[in-house]
């Protein structure tokens, strides 16, 4: 099957469809490939264990495409009540891996939406964060992909989010660019309509109270 095999599914947070996922054993085998690939002794007493370790890990890392992020929001909004003010979860830990080196993406993430009927708990934007995250990812999709679940299942007036990360592809390897962030946005709705909405949006996660940064 190829990427353009895979059926298109309805919402944004629906998981990529993957019919023949290879077994734990081959999985396992393929860690050792790698470590002769790297010039190593797979046999070798420090790395008997590793490709155990390692497909743990992976789970942990990619855990994200067992869940989907509409479910998430849907199973839990509730009525506002009339409340009608932006609400901000700000410097969100972001670990996510880059589908193009699968090395770490480190970051912040900030969310804020303007509700129209729907509030959801704080620990579920961060969830649906966590759960994209947990995903192979681009940073320019994955903040799409944030927002747009948002957008779609609560219904708000407006969303946005910015990602600021740094890429162990571009810090570790390649340019070495050391203390390089990379910041990405998606503004939805009256962030993106009406620019001083977005300015007051910016100052927020810009202006920390004390910190003076
Ligand atoms: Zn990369």
């Amino acid at each position: 099957m190829t990427a353009d095999d895979i059926p298109p599914r309805p919402l944004s947070g629906a998981c990529p469809v993957v019919s023949d996922r290879p077994s734990r054993a081959e999985a396992e085998a393929a860690v050792r490939t790698l470590i002769r690939w790297a010039g190593d002794d797979p046999a070798r007493e420090g790395l008997v264990g590793t490709p155990d370790r390692v497909v743990r890990a992976y789970e942990e890392f990619f855990s994200g495409y067992e869940q989907d992020p509409v479910d998430i929001l849907h199973r839990t909004f509730e009525e506002t009540d009339g409340y009608d003010e932006v609400v901000l979860l700000r410097d969100i830990r972001l670990e996510s891996h880059c589908e193009h080196h699968m090395v770490p993406i480190i970051g912040v993430a900030h969310v804020a939406y303007l509700p129209d009927r729907r509030v959801v708990g704080i620990s579920k934007l961060a969830r649906v964060v966590e759960v994209y995250a947990r995903r192979l990812q681009i940073q320019e999709k994955l903040t799409a992909q944030i927002a747009n679940t948002i957008n779609e299942v609560l219904q708000p007036k407006g969303v946005a989010v910015v990602i600021e990360a740094a890429h162990q592809c571009m810090t570790t390897r390649g340019v070495r660019k050391a203390g390089v962030t990379m910041v990405t946005s998606r503004m939805l709705g009256v962030f993106r309509d009406d620019s001083e909405t977005r300015r007051e949006f910016m100052a927020l996660i810009h202006n920390r109270c004390g910190s003076g940064s």
